[in-house]
């Protein structure tokens, strides 16, 4: 077999290192991708396979992308989860002796991306590392993008699904794990169907003892326990250390990005299952999988996209300190009274850059000038966010304030260093401002002035030769030339040198001309390096401020999102809800914050909530379908939620006893995607709230026992309430279409029945949206089947059938009681048999009138 070419021999060296990954290696102008790469990225990306010379008989398939617009084409491969090698030129390839080195830069994968063109603004990415052992797990979440970490220690009996609960409220793009985590069996399944992310099974030697301590030295100093907050002997430690040892493989530069970890205990939050968030539509509809319509959608009025990242992440985990959530609504309740103060604030917030995430890109050396400048324009908003938040005359806003740094001279040294008109790219210089480095400014003289030098010589060449249509033109195979026309070469200078022959006219150099060529090219060149030198000295002098910037932006957020809480409270007629530890739920005028959103044109008609440890402790819900039974639950988990993220709560007044969790069963969420029937997704769901609801919970049940037959059902549903009731005592809303439940209120203490009344006028009902004490009397199915516009001939035949089964048994409440023997009869009387066969020989056709009669006669005798 041929030798491969010595290029394609240093391609398969790098190769070798990168199964795993597409290779794009840097070939000039184009990223190219070869061989197996090649044929899976011209799919993927429907790029055009062609082949080049590789040394052998056979060319090798190759596919390629412009390196100006290599994102757009990574960031498609990274959303179908596949990650990228990048491998770039190491030196300038005009300059290379022989081959040009190559290295791979970068490993881009799904948890690791910094590009802002590859990530959302208002979402967090993170990636994620689970460390199992011996049935304790560490856990560490951490956005590149941005430099934040999270870690906590897992240890109970239900590990699993504290696992599952914390990959929800993060949810990752990145799962690293042990190959420990591999027995749990549920997370994984979790993983694989509930969760679109890219996962990396940890070499076991990765967590090394020594290498742990290694790592996390090396990251956060020899007393890292101290710094991070790590218990020494957890897992968190080697989760981090997973973490790190993967970013460092795949990332090279950039890792020091991770400066901080808060860590967190899971009793600091709410517990709030997968399936509660789905259902409560925190941050995406049910259907649509959409903002808009969510609660998210509602609350987010913040400026800035670090806000809005925050903003969602308050939202994903409710606090359940009553003090915590007190100095929250503090800090809003300022910006809620103090009007000019928040609109200015706001005003403020408008012009702040996510300099969170430039940052990153600072540190890694890819920010661009424009944006650097940008990071001094935001600085330009810090002074008056610092003063208005101490303005407020809050104390939690004045601690606020003081943890914006007015970042003054790191403002100075960039407008100093960086052109009020600098590019998004260091390619065409014109970066560093006039006035900061005389070198600079001598070279910029050269280059502009140079053009000035020529422009002279040509009209001294014109005039010492008397040609008048030379000129001096400039192109990229000769440089600078002397152009003369045809008529005129007779008459130039011997010291001319001919260099190019056109179909009318002449080139020619001079000495001269090549003197002042290397003057001015070799300016722009050395001006070039000069500015991108300076540049990178100043992207180093930030990334040393790193600390003091972040510290700012996380300040500025936090000021961003409690406006925007504040602004919404004004806009939609909000109340300061009283948050304790007491054990109520008590609402006054309570509303849905996102259906009263959503249907504008209609008033939205509010309600009381009283719900508690004691004599209203469970509310059975009755009404008929519409009435708006699964809004009412909703609105007031939403109600308890927003208080517990320190919002303020559409209500008229409000006070909430922090609750731990919340869990629903709403509706029929169809999870028929996983294979399983609904009704055991239903049950499956239940069973999970009866094992791990407490007392202080909130429990929501909607119509539960649907997906089975009648009995089946409302036997559960029996039972289900007995046993919250019974033995858990938690604070529960439980709608059901089972009327036979309202009993439960004679038979269980704080069972409290309610319903949604409605209005009925003959046929027609409407619906009142109150909420009333006691049982509906009637369900109202075919009233509300009618309003849904079924046919006339139906809604009536249902209303006889109806009457007719309570014809049977006069009184009756219950299906049980009902007689569907006697009603069979009583729809469709028998004939006796002899009266069939004689129906079946007649002919009609031959009957005549009198005959006819006659047999009607005999027929309705035989009835009597
Ligand atoms: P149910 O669960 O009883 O079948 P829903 O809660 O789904 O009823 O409510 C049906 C519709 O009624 C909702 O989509 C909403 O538009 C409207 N609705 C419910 N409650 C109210 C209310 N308090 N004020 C105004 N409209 C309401
Ligand atoms: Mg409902």
């Amino acid at each position: 077999m041929a030798e491969l070419s010595p290029m394609m021999t240093q391609y398969f060296e790098l190769k070798k290192q990168h199964k795993d990954e597409i290779l794009f290696f840097r070939l000039g102008d184009f990223y190219e991708m070869f061989y197996d790469d090649a044929i899976l990225a011209s799919k993927e990306l429907e790029l055009t396979l062609t082949g080049r010379d590789c040394g052998q008989e056979e060319r090798a398939p190759m596919c390629g992308v412009p390196f100006h617009s290599y994102e757009g084409y990574v960031a498609r491969l990274i959303a179908k989860g596949y990650k990228v090698a990048i491998c770039e030129q190491m030196e300038d390839p005009a300059l290379a002796k022989g081959l040009v080195k190559r290295d791979i830069i970068r490993v881009i994968t799904p948890g690791t991306v910094i590009e802002s063109s590859m990530l959302q603004d208002d979402k967090n990415n993170y990636i994620c590392s689970i460390y199992l052992k011996e049935g304790k797990a560490g856990v560490c979440f951490a956005d590149v993008s941005t430099g934040t970490a999270h870690s906590t220690e897992l240890c109970s009996e239900k590990l699993s699904t504290q696992i599952i609960t914390e990959l929800c409220r993060y949810s990752p793009s990145e799962v690293l794990f042990n190959a420990a985590l591999l027995d749990l069996k549920d997370v994984t399944a979790y993983i694989k169907q509930h969760m679109t992310c890219a996962v990396e099974l940890l070499e076991d030697e990765q967590f090394a003892p020594q290498r742990v301590e290694q790592q996390l030295t090396a990251q956060f100093g020899a007393d890292w326990a101290a710094a991070t907050g790590f218990a020494r002997d957890g897992c968190a430690p080697y989760a981090m250390s997973g973490l790190l040892g993967y970013l460092h493989a795949t990332q090279k530069k950039g890792v020091e990005r991770l400066k901080s970890v808060h860590n967190y205990a899971e009793a600091q939050y709410m517990q709030l299952s997968p399936v509660t968030r789905a259902n409560l539509e925190l941050t995406e509809t049910m259907r649509g999988r959409e903002k808009r319509g969510t609660l998210l959608w509602v609350l987010d009025k913040t400026q800035t996209a670090m806000g809005k990242r925050l903003l969602r992440s308050w939202l994903e985990q409710p606090l359940v300190n009553a003090a915590a959530i007190n100095a929250r609504l503090d800090s809003v309740q300022a910006l809620y009274e103090q009007n000019i103060q928040r609109a200015e604030i706001i005003e403020a917030l408008s012009r702040v850059f996510d300099i969170e995430r430039l940052m990153t890109r600072t540190v890694y050396g890819s920010a661009t000038p424009k944006e650097i400048y940008s990071l001094a324009s935001t600085c330009d908003q810090l002074p008056a966010l610092k003063a208005l938040a101490e303005g407020c005359g809050c104390p939690e806003l004045t601690a606020l304030a003081g943890r914006i740094d007015p970042l003054e001279d790191i403002k100075e040294r960039i407008y100093a260093a960086v052109d009020e008109q600098a590019p998004s790219t260091l390619k065409e210089g014109g970066v560093i401002r006039a006035g900061y480095n005389a070198e600079v400014d001598e070279l910029r003289d050269i280059v502009h002035g140079g053009k000035g030098y020529l422009s002279h010589l040509e009209a001294k060449m014109k005039e010492e030769t008397g040609i008048r249509t030379l000129k001096i033109g400039y192109n990229r195979v000769f440089g600078y030339y002397i152009e003369v026309s045809k008529s005129f070469t007779s008459q130039v200078p011997p010291g001319f040198v001919r260099k190019q022959t056109l179909a009318n006219a002449e080139r020619y150099i001079t000495e001269e001309l090549k003197e002042l060529e290397n003057k001015i090219l070799g300016a722009s060149e050395r001006l070039l390096v000069l500015e991108r030198k300076l540049f990178e000295e100043l992207l180093f002098d930030l990334s040393a401020q790193l600390a003091r910037i972040q510290a700012t932006a996380g300040a500025v957020a936090k000021l961003d999102v409690l406006a925007a809480l504040a602004q919404v409270a004004v806009t939609n007629d909000y109340v300061r809800p009283t948050v304790d530890e007491g054990d109520g739920l008590h609402i006054t005028e309570g509303r849905h914050p996102v259906i009263e959103q959503m249907q504008r044109k209609s008033l939205f008609v509010p309600n009381d909530t009283a719900l508690d440890c004691a004599e209203d402790n469970l509310l059975i819900i009755t009404g008929p379908n519409m009435a708006g039974k699964s809004t009412y639950m909703r609105q007031n988990a939403l109600i308890a939620l927003l208080a517990q993220i320190g919002s303020f709560v559409p209500a008229k007044a409000c006070r909430v006893g922090v609750v731990d969790a919340i869990f629903t069963r709403v509706g029929a969420s169809d999870d028929l995607a996983a294979g399983q029937s609904t009704f055991m997704v239903e049950m499956t769901e239940v069973a999970e709230i009866l094992q791990y609801a407490t007392k202080k919970s909130l429990v929501i049940l909607d119509e539960i026992g649907r997906g089975t037959s009648t009995f089946d059902g409302m036997s559960i549903a029996r039972a289900v309430v007995e046993h919250i009731s019974g033995h858990i005592g938690c604070k529960t809303l439980f709608a059901t279409h089972y009327h036979e439940l309202t009993e439960l209120e004679n038979d269980l203490p704080g069972v409290k029945n309610y319903n949604i009344a409605v209005k009925k006028r003959g046929d027609d009902i409407t619906f009142l949206r109150r909420i009333v004490r006691g049982p509906a009397d009637d369900s109202y199915g075919i009233q509300v089947a009618k309003l849904a516009g079924l046919p006339d001939e139906v809604t009536k035949r249902a209303k006889e059938v109806l009457k007719a089964l309570e014809a049977t048994a006069p009184g009756a409440h219950r299906v049980d009681q009902l007689d569907f023997e006697a009603f069979e009869q009583l729809a469709a009387p028998a004939l006796p048999g002899e009266m069939v066969d004689k129906l079946r020989a007649l002919d009609v056709e031959t009957l005549t009138p009198i005959e006819a009669l006659n047999f009607l006669y005999e027929l309705k005798k035989t009835l009597q």
